[in-house]
């Protein structure tokens, strides 16, 4: 997969693309990350990017017209499944969900806004438009990285196979119907800590036994932290649409 980053600081993303799983995936050239600096495509001598908004108001908006320059670089030898994202606070909510739908493009466009945002009419030059949540931060960049790491940990081959199919927010099969749960909960040496113990059947090596431990604890997990993951019916649980 190819993640381009639209971006006026792309400095900024070196720590957190150079470590750990990221970096092993753009080594192993499942993920290749690259950087449209919007500033290349400004306005004049002076790259100018910005402009103060039309009825007033404080602060700058980033030119649609610069936008659009920079997204036609992006996309000038792109293959065919390519998606182009505008982050924004207004967009659609990330979800694991969406991380899942996400990675199955070639080509991923990510536009980072940042002072007062972008023009309005740079909305039509999209597919999509994301937030990571509903507060307002300084720029994309933050969302874009948050994005570019949620999508590669589920690409093939970086991470264990079975490791993304039960975690939190996957879709988890109990009594033949999916449901979306938290992960169960997990446990490491040592066996005892502070007089707790770890539960005793993840030690006794039966696999089966083990699995259907882990589907209660999730569903139990589920329950107590998230129910609005699950639709409950006079008490018993029904698969949420
Ligand atoms: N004036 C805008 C509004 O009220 O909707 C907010 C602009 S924000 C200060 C600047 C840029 O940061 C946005 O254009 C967007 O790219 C990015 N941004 C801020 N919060 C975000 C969020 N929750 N999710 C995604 N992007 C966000």
């Amino acid at each position: 997969m190819k993640i381009s980053i639209l971006t006026l600081f792309p400095e900024m993303f070196g720590g957190a693309f150079d470590h750990s799983i990221i970096k092993k995936a753009q080594e192993k050239k499942i993920l290749s990350i690259s950087y449209v600096n919007i500033r290349d495509f400004g306005i004049g001598k002076h790259r100018i990017v910005d402009d103060t908004p039309y009825g007033g108001g404080a602060g700058m908006v980033i030119r649609v017209d610069v936008i659009a320059n920079a997204l036609a670089h992006a996309t000038r030898h792109t293959p065919h499944a390519t998606r182009r994202i505008l982050l924004d606070p207004q967009g659609e909510k990330f979800t694991q969900k969406k991380a899942q739908e996400l990675s199955k493009y070639d080509h991923l466009i990510l536009i980072c806004g940042r002072y007062e945002g972008v023009d309005e009419r740079v909305r039509k030059f999209v597919d999509e438009e994301i937030s990571i949540g509903d507060y307002v931060l300084t720029g994309g960049e933050i969302p874009a990285m948050v994005i570019t790491d949620a999508v590669c940990r589920l690409l093939p081959d970086v991470i264990k196979e079975e490791s993304p199919k039960n975690e939190s927010f996957s879709n988890h099969t109990l009594d033949a119907k999916r449901y979306t749960l938290l992960e169960y909960s997990q446990y490491t040496r040592p066996p005892i800590f502070n007089g707790k113990k770890v539960p005793i059947i993840l030690t006794k090596g039966d696999h089966q036994k083990i699995a259907g431990w882990r589907n209660q604890e999730a569903l139990k997990k589920t329950k107590k932290k998230r129910p609005d993951l699950l639709q409950l019916e006079s008490g018993k649980l029904i698969q949420k649409r």
